[in-house]
């Protein structure tokens, strides 16, 4: 879905705005009558005439009723306000979750034969998808350490076709140079594409594509739906890159319901409020977890202890409710006792949403360019949090309980 020319405006403006056009929350004699577009349910499209019918593939574009699968005005209000988020977007696609937008955009660029650069710490599904179907396609991976920079460059050959970026990383959060990766891959060859999984920051904290990026994929699931209720996934592209990311949707056959868009849509008129508030109860949560004996380190953006510190603060407008902290020694099985302790936090995959959530992690298991305990330190137990919209005293007050249990299990 590409966007009418729209003013600059601040992002928090912006996601209140963005996709409210007047003809799809009315009528023809009441345009713009109520806030939201209604679910449209539709597979579908009907023509006044024969010669409508035919003239409608010539005028495939967004926007227009065509049939079920280009989506209807729900999901067209989406894209669009999903558009309007990330500065220098030109287009949006949605796709029914964020695994599919990561493997839709990539599919958009690359051919057999081709060499795509993931980092270490990408998600890691996204690895699976590169180490079975990629590897199948005849598409080539290697991985770049996240701290990379400018040394991206060293890695760069005449095949390398696309880099998969994910700042800050999955389970260890390391902040990327991406203005200095884009700009080494470009000087390299302009033809590359530089694409960002951009789920922890949100186009409202990290605008991906300002920074350089071709196109900003986001596991909607997480911060922009909100609620854990829907499964979503978009990827918000430059005009460069839209026509075949959305070709490449289409081909594939990607749509999603208009009632997962309708709450998506839902969930992002309140996104600024929620990631301020995840920004401020996390932070608060990681600067208490850092003082506690047996934390021996906390992996958070925002705080000094986490690797490109100082990348978040230049380029980051904001921190959101997700990290990492590494345990002082113990095992697995205390690990776990730290986790079955606590009440407040459930234990789930997934997260964005308004409760608290933690999981052991252990990268290791996925790290190929990098080594996981890094080098020099021998305490390999994480967990990571996802710090929700509960009372910060009482989910420390959790933690409190169940570092103790660590501790007693030790
Ligand atoms: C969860 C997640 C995804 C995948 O999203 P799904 O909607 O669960 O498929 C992609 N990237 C990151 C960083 C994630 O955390």
């Amino acid at each position: 879905m590409a966007k009418p020319p729209t003013t600059p405006q601040s992002p928090a403006t912006r996601i209140i705005t963005g996709g409210r056009r007047a003809e799809w929350t009315g009528t023809a004699d009441q345009p713009g009558a109520v806030v939201n577009p209604p679910v449209w349910r539709a597979s579908t499209h009907l023509y006044a005439d024969t010669a409508a019918l035919k003239s409608g593939p010539q005028t495939n574009e967004d926007g227009r009723f065509f049939y079920g699968r280009r989506g209807s005005p729900t999901q067209w209000a989406l894209a669009e306000a999903l558009t309007a988020l990330e500065p220098g977007a030109h287009g949006t696609m949605l796709y029914p979750s964020g695994v599919a937008a990561i493997t839709g955009a990539l599919l958009a660029v690359l051919s057999p034969g081709d060499v795509l650069l993931m980092t270490d710490s990408a998600y890691d599904p996204s690895r699976s998808f590169a180490e079975g179907f990629l590897k199948r396609f005849g598409v080539e991976t290697r991985y770049y350490d996240p701290q990379i920079g400018a040394g991206i460059s060293s890695l760069i050959c005449d095949r390398t076709r696309a880099i998969l970026m994910e700042s800050p990383g999955s389970l260890t959060f390391e902040v990327q140079d991406v203005p200095a990766i884009c700009q080494a891959a470009r000087a390299a060859n302009p033809d590359i594409a530089l694409l960002i999984d951009n789920t922890w920051a949100t186009g409202l904290f990290l605008p991906a594509l300002a920074l350089g990026a071709d196109m900003s994929i986001m596991a909607c699931t997480k911060y922009i739906v909100g609620h854990s209720d829907v499964m979503l996934g978009s990827v918000t592209a430059t005009e460069a890159f839209y026509p075949r990311l959305r070709h490449t949707a289409q081909a594939l056959g990607h749509v999603v319901s208009p009632d997962d868009s309708w709450l998506a849509l839902r969930g992002l008129r309140t996104l600024d409020v929620r990631l301020r508030q995840h920004q401020a109860s996390a932070l608060r949560i990681a600067h208490w977890l850092a003082e506690q004996p047996q934390v021996a380190r906390v992996l958070h953006p925002a705080l000094p202890s986490c690797p490109g510190h100082d990348l978040w603060q230049r380029d980051f407008t904001g921190s959101s409710g997700l990290f990492s902290f590494v345990l002082n020694g113990g095992s697995d099985a205390a690990r776990a006792a730290l986790i079955d302790a606590l009440t407040l936090f459930g234990i789930g995959y997934s997260w964005g949403g308004f409760e608290s959530l933690a999981i052991p992690v252990d990268p290791a298991r996925c790290r190929s360019a990098t080594s996981w305990p890094p080098a020099g330190d021998a305490n390999p137990y994480a967990v990571r949090l996802h710090i929700g919209l509960e009372d910060t005293d009482d989910l420390i007050a959790d933690l409190a309980k169940g570092l103790h249990a660590f501790t007693m299990h030790a």
